[in-house]
């Protein structure tokens, strides 16, 4: 077995990267982080302390004060035990299912959007990464978070097809409200926001290899990242 490295998965919103970035890390034995869920877990604090407001606006300032305020806010992710999934944790409380509402899904661009915020998420991702050995998912890991990431994907599919399966997706956790016309506008607009905000917008590494999934099962992708490993010669294959 070769050195640990670090494998960064970056993408369009809902393109299967959690799927197949926990399928990657189980078969390597590495960690693997959803830095999605620090955004949404900001977000949620945001909420809760009142600070977002209709129309998306939200009140940074306050935001600021309360994520760099003394406590700090403490977001971390914890197994359960072992083979289970991580979770998401917000000052001592699972909050793994208030961060996947509609709710949320709407206003975490906006905060994502914020360099106080990013800032803040990628100096806790850095000392996660320290010890390399992890699979982080997200929109700027490998180009702004790990520039040097050993391997990079960046994923894609049409977004008909990753509209139809996150709403199946939150109809089989019990959302009986949403619909796939909400979800779809609801991608778009975090698509137009992720690519065009002034820090780290989401693009495709130089480096980074492209893998569209709109056609593929998880299977397929596996086989696929097994041919990458080999072909590059990394981790042991
Ligand atoms: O991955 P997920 O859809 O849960 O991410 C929620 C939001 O967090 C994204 O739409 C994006 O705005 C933001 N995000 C980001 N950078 C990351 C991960 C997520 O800006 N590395």
């Amino acid at each position: 077995m070769t050195s640990p490295i670090i494998i960064a998965v970056d993408g369009y919103s809902s393109t299967g990267k959690s799927t197949f970035a926990k399928a990657i890390a189980s078969e390597l034995g590495y960690i693997y982080i959803d830095t999605g869920a620090m955004y949404r877990a900001v977000t949620l604090l945001a909420v809760r302390s009142s600070l977002a407001g209709a129309g998306q606006t939200i009140d940074f300032d306050g935001l600021r004060k309360i994520l760099y305020g003394k406590p700090a806010v403490e977001i971390s992710f914890r197994t359960s035990g072992p083979g289970s999934v991580s979770e998401t944790w917000l000052d001592g409380e699972n909050v793994e299912r208030s961060i996947r509402t509609l709710e949320i899904s709407r206003l975490v661009s906006y905060v994502a959007a914020e360099p106080f915020v990013r800032d803040y998420v990628d100096n806790r991702l850095r000392e996660i990464g320290a010890a390399k050995g992890v699979v982080m998912d997200g929109r700027d890991i490998g180009t702004a978070v790990f520039p040097d990431a050993e391997l990079k994907i960046f994923m894609t599919a049409r977004p008909e097809v990753r509209a139809r399966r996150r709403y199946e997706e939150m109809r089989s956790r019990g959302r009986e409200n949403v619909t796939y016309e909400d979800i779809l506008s609801n991608l778009s607009e975090r698509d137009y926001i992720d690519t065009h905000r002034a820090v780290a917008p989401l693009r495709r590494a130089d480096d980074a290899v492209l893998l569209d999934n709109s056609d593929m099962s998880v299977e397929d992708q596996i086989v696929w990242f097994r041919n990458i490993l080999k072909e590059r010669h990394l981790c042991g294959f």
